[in-house]
């Protein structure tokens, strides 16, 4: 594809889900939503609420055209990576005791329809991760905790964002992992409304897959490693895949789910879905990166809570999570209970390790 047909899908995408947005959202509640795409050459996305949370939402998505062309790039190159088959040892070795190990690209879809498929999941998803930005006011939570006059919410790029530390950067930390779940919450539904059956079974690995490639993209080169305590703007990558990944299979494992979907997977067999095409992006940025090979266990998923320094960064992040969400509920301008960030009874018990892990 073009660099300019690239741009055109991705207006196209963005357009009829803004217009929809705003046609059975936003004018219900006499609100704006806006979207402005941005020619600088910058990898990012942001938000900007030029509203008061007590007045009729006035909100702003930053698009970047270098975005939607950097994140179909990608794409391509990871298809590519698939079909050379270079690293299939390695995704034999992990994954191919398992009875679903086949085809890692699905034959059900053309590869023109599967890449774009691809790209279309991953440009919804960062607009939706914007979107649960403002629906959730994350810029208001922000300024008023942190006593500052910022607003804007960004993605990348951010001034010396790398030394924020202490409770600044547990809100902005805790703020990004509500703003992932809410998107990633609109994002599965919409695949249940489009998807039944094997393409929906397929169509779970795919958003998998892009999910993963949105998130490596932006984490970048920086070091893989987590800290016991938040630091910077955004959560590793590591850390917010290992939270975004249980969040869709546990979603999928709904009987109500599987029943619209027309699926049936069990619970094993969606977690081995989810992380076979979330670990094979992880290789590719791996491979992409050249990367020595020590660093290979880094981009392997495991419970964020048995990471060094792991259980300590959770504990920052529910304690801060349980802190702001009643301002969040009492703000949130779109009412979808399942979209909030949660963290379950058993979650919380093996995180203050009032029960053995
Ligand atoms: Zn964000």
């Amino acid at each position: 594809m073009e660099d300019i047909e690239i741009y055109n899908l991705a207006t196209d995408v963005i357009s009829s889900i803004a217009a929809d947005l705003n046609e059975n959202l936003y004018s219900k509640i006499n609100g704006v939503l806006s979207v402005l795409w941005r020619t600088d050459e910058k990898f990012n996305a942001s938000a900007q609420s030029n509203s008061k949370v007590d007045e009729p939402p006035v909100h702003t998505v930053n698009m970047y055209y270098e975005l939607a062309r950097q994140l179909y790039r990608d794409i391509e190159e990871y298809c590519a990576y698939i079909e050379s088959e270079c690293d299939k040892p390695i995704f034999d070795t992990l994954f191919g005791s398992h009875h679903k190990y086949k085809e890692l690209i699905p034959s059900s879809f053309s590869k023109a329809e599967y890449k774009k498929n691809m790209f279309i999941s991953t440009l919804t998803w960062v607009f939706f991760h914007e979107i649960a930005h403002l629906n959730q006011e994350h810029g208001h939570i922000r300024s008023q905790i942190l006593q500052s006059d910022n607003h804007s919410i960004d993605e990348c790029n951010i001034y010396k964002s790398e030394n924020l530390e202490g409770r600044a950067a547990a809100i902005y930390h805790t703020t990004e992992m509500a703003a992932d779940f809410e998107a990633v919450y609109i994002c599965i539904k919409e695949l249940v409304r489009h998807f039944k059956g094997m393409d929906l079974e397929d169509s779970i690995g795919s958003f998998a897959c892009a999910l993963s490639c949105a998130l490596y993209k932006f984490h970048g080169i920086k070091p893989l490693n987590i800290d016991s305590a938040p630091k910077g703007t955004h959560p590793s990558v590591i850390v917010r895949l290992e939270h975004l990944l249980p969040q869709i299979w546990e979603f999928f494992d709904i009987a109500e789910v599987q029943s619209l979907g027309k699926i049936k997977l069990s619970r094993s067999e969606l977690v081995y879905i989810c992380e076979l095409h979330s670990v094979t992006v992880g290789l590719f940025w791996f491979r992409k990166q050249l990367l020595s090979e020590e660093k290979f266990h880094e981009f392997l998923h495991i419970r964020t809570i048995d990471r060094i320094g792991g259980r300590e960064y959770m504990k920052t992040i529910i304690s801060t999570w349980d802190e702001i969400e009643p301002e969040i509920n009492k703000n949130k301008r779109f009412d979808d209970p399942l979209a909030l960030l949660r963290f379950t009874g058993q979650y919380r018990e093996l995180v203050f390790e009032t029960i053995n892990s």
